[in-house]
């Protein structure tokens, strides 16, 4: 069988498109491990229809269903290699199984540099968050942490003045703060801890409760922001047919059709290079498939 397109990572902006293509009744296989951000996001704050938020698993959940109501496919595992055979793509999986597509989407996001604490990870998206332009709303002149790393942390900070002036940078990675930034830091109050987490502290609800730190002080707070640096764009694959990419890792593609610089493939979401919002990667995949129509109808 070969599908009209693959494409790989069932997030916001691969089901986004998945839907769009099943509504051309074009035949579509998603091929998805089933992680990404938007599986580890319990409450997105900023989408239209949601005023109370929505978690990212509910947003999958839904997404899922009404790609399959329209035919698509899924199929719950790891791309590990993709290639082109004359004017096909074949992409292969972690237990070996190919599957060939004339076109392939790229909707595979990027990894999120989070500290291996746990208890952290239920928090996320309701009393802890990565994102200001998400959820610095969240904390608007209220108390919170950032836990981050050296610049990413202090500018993380920095940034969060916006809405509290309230906060306390624990360099938990004991990266480098250059002068200028300890003073911009000094400037806003801020005070710098540098010292590793040793626990993190939650209640009830998933709510953040601070932290210990190596030191064996305590630090109360109900809300932290993630700084760490490092994220990691999952752009292996797409790199693996030739794809251009930003110097960040990012995948290039054209602002109105999507496509990437390898004709007849695509990338939608996060691993695109815009601002990592749900909502610009929903429009994402579904800029892409209208334009993965249109090539399908040259055919
Ligand atoms: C804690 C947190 C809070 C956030 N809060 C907000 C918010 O409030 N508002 C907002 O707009 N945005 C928020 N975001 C950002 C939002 O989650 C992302 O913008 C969105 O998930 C991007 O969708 P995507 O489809 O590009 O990637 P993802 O949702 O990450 O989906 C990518 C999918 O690809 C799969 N995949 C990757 N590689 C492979 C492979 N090789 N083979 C098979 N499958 C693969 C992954 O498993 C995953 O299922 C938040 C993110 C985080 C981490």
């Amino acid at each position: 069988m070969v599908y009209d397109c693959i494409i790989i990572g069932g997030g916001i902006a691969g089901l986004q498109a998945a839907i769009q293509l099943g509504r051309y009744q074009h035949n579509v296989l998603v091929l998805d491990e089933g992680k990404g951000r938007s599986s580890i996001c319990h409450c997105y704050h900023n989408l239209l229809g949601w005023p109370d938020g929505v978690s990212g698993e509910k947003l999958r959940g839904l997404g899922r269903e009404h790609a399959e109501k329209l035919g698509v496919q899924f199929c719950g595992q790891r791309v590990r290699k993709v290639e082109k055979r004359d004017a096909e793509f074949i992409a292969t999986t972690i237990t070996s199984q190919h599957f060939t597509g004339k076109r392939i989407l790229f909707a595979t996001g990027i990894k999120d540099n989070i500290p291996p604490f746990p208890s952290l990870m239920p928090c996320l998206g309701k009393s802890v968050f990565v994102c200001p332009d998400c959820d610095g709303y969240e904390i608007l002149d209220k108390a919170a942490l950032v836990i981050g790393s050296g610049k990413a942390g202090a500018t993380m900070a920095l940034t969060l003045t916006y809405w509290t002036n309230a906060l306390t940078f624990i360099n938990h990675g004991k990266g480098t703060i250059d002068s200028e930034l300890k003073g911009k830091l000094f400037e806003k109050n801020i005070p710098i801890i540098s010292s590793e987490i040793n626990e993190i502290h939650t209640a009830a609800d998933a709510a953040f409760a601070g932290v210990t730190l190596e030191t064996g002080e305590r630090i109360d707070s109900s809300y932290a922001f993630l700084a760490l640096g490092g994220n990691k764009p999952n752009s292996e694959l797409a790199g693996q047919l030739g794809v251009k990419l930003e110097k960040n890792k990012h995948i290039l593609v054209d602002p109105r059709t999507k496509m990437t610089n390898v004709k007849n493939v695509w990338a939608a979401g996060d691993i695109a290079v815009h601002s990592e919002q749900t909502a610009i990667a929903m429009g994402d995949g579904l800029q892409s498939a209208i334009w993965i129509h249109k090539s399908l109808l040259k055919d």
